[in-house]
């Protein structure tokens, strides 16, 4: 099992935002595995300080830099940067099996069990099921396999720009040839779902095991505006269902993320997107979610504020009491000032 983790990457200080998020949900689910973090060249020095606290390995990849095949395929096929970036942990040998997840995606119980599938096991994209969606799914690390994968994106491209063209280019027999290697869609539940079949989310919604906030407005890009209280983004207001997957996204992120990027980038400005992000207004929790927050904060003696303090900082809040979203708010208030 020391062999064995989960992958993420983050080319720039807004991904490693998610990518932070990720990381604190993955551990505060107590797995098992290694946490290693791509990054590229761009995220800043107090932005990697706050991933080697949360990840086992940070590791810079600069396609541009490498001087190896992935920069003779990127010189060929420029429009393909970050897949390149991403294809990278294929190089992750000294791992057995791993799963890759987007950064932007949230985890909301335990997913050990993702490694007794093989590569490349994935759940359908929405869009068309006959595709795996890559914002989750399991590999194995292989200098082979990834020399393979790069030879495939320079000679055929990627027949929607991106990771997920090439991958289901290269692993073509994904959607007929071994029914153990289709991920429940609960291992990527993306939120366009939500929107498209309404229905299936309220009968099976509840069970979701990781959130996936694909498209163009990230968990990141969204701001709360008090007065309507209303999340708003690029895309105008946001409504539950999937808004409360946002604010399980926010709370962590406040509450576990914010301080330590205050911390690491002392005086230096840096934009949390809170400060316009009334907790105290927050839209309610329905009750699956109530209960999920319920238990991490799990019938348990009163704590010192020492302890409490270890807990809120391990990402173990006490959503419903000492940690309420106003106490929270209180203490966001006076980090800020
Ligand atoms: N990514 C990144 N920097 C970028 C774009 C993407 O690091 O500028 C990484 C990140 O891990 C992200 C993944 O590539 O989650 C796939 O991109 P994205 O999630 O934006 O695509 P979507 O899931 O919306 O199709
Ligand atoms: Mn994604």
């Amino acid at each position: 099992m020391a062999d064995e983790a989960f992958v993420t990457l983050a080319t720039n200080d807004n991904y490693a935002k998610g990518a932070m998020v990720l990381g604190k949900s993955l551990a505060n689910h107590n797995t098992t595995r290694k946490l290693v973090v791509l990054i590229g060249p761009q995220v800043s020095d107090p932005s990697r300080s706050v991933l080697k606290g949360i990840y086992d390995e940070v590791r810079v990849v600069d396609v541009l830099d490498s001087g190896d095949t992935a920069h003779l395929a990127m010189m060929k096929r420029p429009d393909l940067g970050i897949t390149f970036t991403k294809l990278h942990c294929w190089t992750l040998t000294h791992y057995s099996k791993c799963v890759f997840m987007d950064a932007d995606t949230l985890v909301l119980s335990n997913i050990d069990e993702l490694f007794d599938r093989e590569e490349l096991s994935a759940a359908p994209d929405p869009g068309w099921p006959d595709c795996f969606n890559s914002g989750v799914f399991v590999f194995r690390p292989s200098m082979e396999t990834y020399e393979k994968l790069l030879q495939y994106s320079t000679e055929h491209g990627s027949f929607d720009g991106g990771d997920q063209g090439v991958l289901n280019g290269f692993f073509s027999n994904w959607a007929t040839a071994d029914i153990s290697k289709h991920l429940p869609f609960i291992y990527n539940l993306s939120s366009i779902a939500i929107y498209t079949y309404l229905p299936a989310f309220k009968q099976y919604g509840g069970n979701a095991k990781v959130v996936h906030f694909l498209g163009e407005t990230k968990p990141w890009s969204y701001t709360f505006d008090p007065s309507s209280r209303q999340l708003r983004g690029g895309g105008g207001v946001q409504e539950a269902p999937h808004s409360s997957f946002l604010l399980e996204w926010w709370s962590l992120y406040s509450s576990t993320v914010v301080p330590m990027l205050h911390e690491h980038y002392g005086d230096q400005p840096f934009h949390s997107g809170c400060v316009e992000f009334q907790l105290s207004d927050m839209v309610t929790f329905d009750s699956a979610q109530e209960e999920r927050l319920a238990s991490h904060a799990a019938a348990a003696p009163p704590l010192s504020s020492e302890e409490r303090k270890e807990r809120w900082e391990q990402g173990q809040a006490d959503y419903m009491g000492m940690d309420s979203f106003e106490n929270i708010q209180r203490k966001l208030d006076a980090f800020l000032k």
